[in-house]
């Protein structure tokens, strides 16, 4: 019987531990963790992600704030605001929702949050940290997600397991493929340039998909039993049901027959995402004192 791996479940138990963490915390210290949410125009997949990360930020017990501005803000605008937040020792966490508008150099804007506050884990300092394998740093969350579910299959030992990462991008490819070498895992990262992808992923113990590409994974690229962790949120219009749906990037229902665990698309590496993102928060708290 194929594993199907509970996201849900898994980011339930991470609030609920926090939680309590939380509260001793502010019982000590008298801090209550801030994570202040940067929201730029109105694109409603965007609306509805920084409504869950602080509806969630909220229910563990510590502040969340958002700020809202135009679609047609100006970047110096935006800085300014990261500026302040910086300096304000009540704000542990900034994250700056992606995407931004053309007119605006994401790169820039993230350069610019104070590491210590990165709670996205993006900004080159803690990436650096995290290629460099150097402590201290906030580690993006979805790749931190995938891994604690890779566990969850196979237990705390990854080591010495065949990785493959599809998918090379510095929000998730790149941080996983670290994360899973920091593991002993033997990682192989594919792309769009990738030869024989099909066979590469055959020889693989865990496959992460992160490629933006619906159903993308097919059941015969699977090794028989191998832990499948599906990044993918893809929105497809469902002929069957008349509607639109979320699908991955692996096609689940070729996939679970081969896989020995999976986890599905939704309610697997999606919320584990923003339980990771509460943890960030709450260890950016943790470093301030
Ligand atoms: P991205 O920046 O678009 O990167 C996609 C990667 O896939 C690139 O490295 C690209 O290769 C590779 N790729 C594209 N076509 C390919 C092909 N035919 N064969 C092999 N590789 C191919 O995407 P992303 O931001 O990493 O996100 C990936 C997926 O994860 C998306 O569906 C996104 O919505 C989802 N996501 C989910 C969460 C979550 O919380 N669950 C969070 C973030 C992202 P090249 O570099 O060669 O172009």
């Amino acid at each position: 019987m194929t594993n199907i791996i509970d996201g849900k479940l898994a980011a339930q138990q991470i609030r609920e531990q926090l939680s309590a963490k939380v509260d001793a915390f502010v019982d000590v210290n008298g801090i209550t963790p801030n994570l202040t949410v940067i929201l730029v125009g109105d694109n409603p997949a965007s609306q509805v992600y920084v409504r869950n990360k602080i509806r969630q930020t909220q229910q563990v017990g510590m502040i969340s704030n958002e700020i809202k501005l135009a679609d047609n803000v100006s970047q110096t605008e935006i800085l300014a605001h990261i500026a302040r937040l910086n300096a304000d020792h009540n704000v542990h966490g900034i994250l700056v929702q992606l995407p931004l508008p053309k007119h605006i150099d994401e790169h820039a804007i993230l350069e610019a949050i104070e590491p210590h506050k990165d709670v996205d884990g993006f900004h080159a300092l803690n990436s650096g940290k995290l290629f460099s394998g150097l402590p201290g740093g906030l580690v993006p969350c979805t790749p931190q997600g995938c891994v604690i579910l890779a566990k969850k299959a196979l237990g705390d030992n990854l080591s010495g397991k065949h990785a493959v990462v599809l998918g090379r991008s510095n929000i998730v490819g790149k941080p996983v493929a670290m994360l899973l070498l920091q593991q002993n895992c033997t990682v192989t990262i594919a792309h769009s340039r990738t030869e024989n992808i099909a066979q590469v992923v055959r020889g693989a113990d865990i496959v992460i998909a992160a490629v933006g590409i619906a159903n993308f994974v097919k059941g015969d690229w699977i090794k028989p039993g191998a832990t499948v962790i599906d990044v993918g949120i893809n929105r497809i219009f469902d002929e069957q049901q008349d509607k639109y749906t979320l699908v991955g990037d692996v096609d689940f229902a070729e996939v679970v027959k081969v896989a020995g665990a999976i986890t599905p698309v939704p309610g697997g590496v999606g919320p584990m995402t923003i339980a990771c993102l509460l943890e960030n928060t709450f260890l950016a708290a943790t470093h301030s004192l």
